[in-house]
């Protein structure tokens, strides 16, 4: 899944993992815990977090080698937020290569800036489970407290507006080339990801359907 911070990736991610039986695979959620151990790495990764800046490409290819390699991926898995730089992207192709496994399609999640900077703005999330809501579209049935543990919701740092503008132009820069990669190999399926999130996942079905 490729798309812009705020493109709602995460959403469908939950509910694609749900729909096709398969486990999504987070880089961005790996890193949060990561950066919540007290460990020079988690330091280290908090730095970029917070800073809205790319994790290095090896320590990303070793956390999504790691999981990757784990029995529940055997059949297959979903990967949101990875490959992020072309370099991964290769990376990517050829770990693939090496385990008999192919890319079945690669989403790009499209909405214009304006829809973008509305989710993010009220995007809040669970710190214990990582589970996600909108304060306007999606709020927990109690206001503030999660759905699933009661735990406070919180902001996530880097959905300040300041690391917001950085995160975008940050995916202009590295990011979006990815698209050009992947149409080259026919791989590349454009999903509107601005409609609501019912909308967006009924194109992501019709579009992944079609590849089975
Ligand atoms: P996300 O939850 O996908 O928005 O990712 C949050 C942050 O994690 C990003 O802003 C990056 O700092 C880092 N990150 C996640 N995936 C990658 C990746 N594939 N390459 C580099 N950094 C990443």
């Amino acid at each position: 899944m490729l798309g812009p911070p705020g493109a709602g990736k995460g959403t469908q991610a939950a509910r694609m993992a749900l729909h096709y039986g398969v486990p999504p695979i987070s880089t961005g959620a790996m890193f949060r815990d990561m950066a919540a151990q007290e460990t020079d790495l988690g330091r280290a990764l908090q730095g970029y977090l917070d800073r809205g800046e790319y994790v290095p490409d090896d320590i990303v290819i070793r956390a999504v080698e790691a999981r990757t390699a784990e029995p529940d991926c055997k059949d297959g898995f979903l990967l949101d937020g990875f490959p992020r730089t072309i370099s991964q992207a290769q990376t990517l192709e050829a770990l693939l290569a090496g385990r008999k496994q192919q890319l079945t399609g690669v989403l790009v999640f499209k909405a214009p800036i304006e829809v973008l900077v509305q989710r993010f703005s009220g995007r809040r999330v669970c710190p214990v489970d990582g589970s996600t809501y909108h304060i306007e579209t999606q709020p927990p049935l109690r206001p503030d407290v999660c759905d699933l543990c009661g735990t406070p919701l919180v902001s996530r740092p880097d959905d300040a507006p300041d690391v917001v503008q950085h995160r975008l132009e940050v995916y202009i820069e590295k990011t979006a080339p990815l698209r050009d990669y992947y149409r080259a190999r026919g791989l590349l399926h454009k999903i509107n990801a601005a409609p609501d999130p019912d909308t967006v996942f009924a194109q992501v079905i019709a579009v992944l359907d079609g590849l089975k």
